[in-house]
């Protein structure tokens, strides 16, 4: 055992249900993830729920099923347990009342029973008298219920307010930007009227019950972050190391948002068709740039290898969709035809565009993979690719532009190409494409681009494809003599 007190590590993810999951979630998985396996310790999923007004019932099961997806599972959540389960913070509500009673027997926070109306003039009339000074009057503290019950903008169910010093600590460490300053805090709610508490209070009771060493997060939480500290001096308890990770940002510098961009979203990587291993690398890459001579395709285990706080960016990190795509098709290079495949088909399900593959589909794609894997960037570019394999000989549709590449001695290659390989056999890519050969190019003289051009075009309907005589191999003799003579008869 080491004797640092913060070893082995326990960290946690701790996404609010209010939505399907953000990137940003994948992304403070991953480093919480990547420490927690580098020290050998835990990573913890909690689900932060309390703000039932922003509640969405199906969010924790597609934090769940992302996360998942991604392969950055944990240790320690709501779904598996763990030794200091309930893990969702609804669940918690009576862990958190003593505290807020502690809090307020100390004389560190009090009773409001201010109006939500009242709240609102006293924000109005700041705004509007421009007060370098501005957050709650503090015209319930000291008052008893009574004494408050007399005055205007009174509501009968109080929240509870931090009493926030003069001198309240602003500044802490932070892992990955050394020393931070933040701004002095306004009394800040920590149990709100409808009994709920609020995150700032939640957080803080969580993070020390459950352990956690090193709380790692965006860094829209910097300006919480004195608040969460001064809890932990009331309450007596050690404060747990910080790391505030930067936001992503788009390429023009944005912040990425769910409601500006579909790629916030988590879920659109999946529908997109990208792998889970791309995007985990994409996510270490926005972390931080290979240093020189290292690698910019990295797996989880080797990000692992090599992380620490230090090398972390602190400037924004923008998410340039141009490299995640390079390296999609770089991992699906990687994988076996098998792998591959069965990713497709994973991904197919998950679109709903293949739910129930047809034996023929899976035949069909099977077979097709080896052929499309080099040049695929996106699963879901799968089905147009092979489309042409799965389609009866009716259903073929020769493309304008296709059909303007016909040389003029179309229905001369054609009928060759039909004669040649009418009684092929067997009929293997090997055989087709020294039969055409032989036939076209060697018999008669044609170039094989004009040469091939044309049966490209009768069978497929596209002026490009996947590998020709593979292709004719995996639809068999039959659709390529029926499409080849249909191409013919309408010449
Ligand atoms: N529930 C907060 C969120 O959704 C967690 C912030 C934190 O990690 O402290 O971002």
């Amino acid at each position: 055992m080491s004797d640092d007190p913060l070893l082995p590590a326990r960290l946690r993810v701790a996404p609010s249900p209010t939505g399907d999951p953000h990137v940003g979630t994948a992304y403070m998985s991953l480093f919480n993830l990547a420490w927690a396996r580098k020290t050998g310790g835990a990573f913890v999923l909690r689900i932060e729920d309390t703000d039932r007004s922003r509640y969405v019932p199906e969010s924790e099961q597609q934090i769940f099923s992302t996360l998942r997806w991604l392969d950055l599972g944990w240790d320690e959540g709501p779904d598996v347990g763990g030794p200091f389960a309930p893990y969702r913070q609804s669940e918690r509500l009576d862990t958190y009342r003593p505290f807020v009673d502690q809090l307020i027997d100390q004389g560190h926070a009090y009773y409001c029973w201010c109006s939500p109306e009242r709240l609102a003039e006293l924000r109005a009339e700041q705004q509007a008298s421009k007060q370098p000074v501005t957050g709650y009057d503090r015209l319930c503290w000291g008052m008893t219920r009574d004494e408050r019950a007399q005055l205007p903008g009174f509501t009968e169910n109080p929240v509870v307010r931090m009493l926030i010093p003069e001198d309240a600590p602003v500044a802490f460490e932070d892992l990955v930007r050394g020393p931070v300053s933040a701004p002095h805090p306004d009394d800040q709610v920590i149990l709100k009227a409808d009994g709920f508490p609020t995150y700032h209070l939640a957080v803080v009771v969580d993070d020390h019950l459950m352990g956690i060493t090193h709380v790692v997060r965006g860094e829209e939480w910097i300006s919480s972050t004195p608040k969460h500290i001064l809890l932990y001096r009331w309450l007596g308890w050690d404060i747990p190391a910080f790391a505030h990770m930067p936001l992503l940002r788009n390429t023009d510098k944005s912040k990425i948002s769910k409601r500006k961009n579909p790629a916030a979203r988590l879920v659109w990587f999946r529908e997109q068709g990208y792998l889970p291993q791309a995007l985990v690398n994409f996510l270490q890459l926005l972390g931080y740039p290979p240093a020189e001579g290292e690698q910019e395709v990295a797996d989880f285990a080797q990000f692992v290898a090599g992380f620490d706080w230090t090398k972390v960016n602190t400037v924004g990190p923008v998410f340039d969709l141009d490299k995640l795509n390079w390296l999609n098709g770089h991992y699906i290079r990687s994988l076996s035809t098998e792998r591959l495949a069965d990713a497709i088909l994973e991904h197919l399900a998950f679109t709903g565009t293949w739910p129930q593959p047809s034996a023929e589909q899976v035949r069909v794609l099977r077979a097709a993979t080896p052929l499309i894997q080099e040049r695929l960037t996106l699963l879901s570019e799968v089905p147009a690719k092979i489309a042409f394999l799965l389609a009866s000989d009716d259903e073929i549709v020769i493309a304008d532009d296709a059909r303007a590449t016909l040389p003029p001695n179309a229905t001369e290659v054609l009928d060759a190409a039909l004669q040649a390989l009418e009684t092929l056999e067997p009929w293997g890519h090997d055989e087709i494409q020294a039969t055409l050969r032989r036939a076209l190019v060697e018999d008669r003289g044609i170039k094989p681009r004009l040469a091939f051009g044309p049966v490209r075009v009768a069978v497929t309907g596209s002026r490009v494809s996947p590998p020709l005589f593979e292709s004719l191999e995996i639809l068999g003799q039959a659709s390529t003599l029926e499409r080849l003579a249909r191409l013919r008869r309408r010449l």
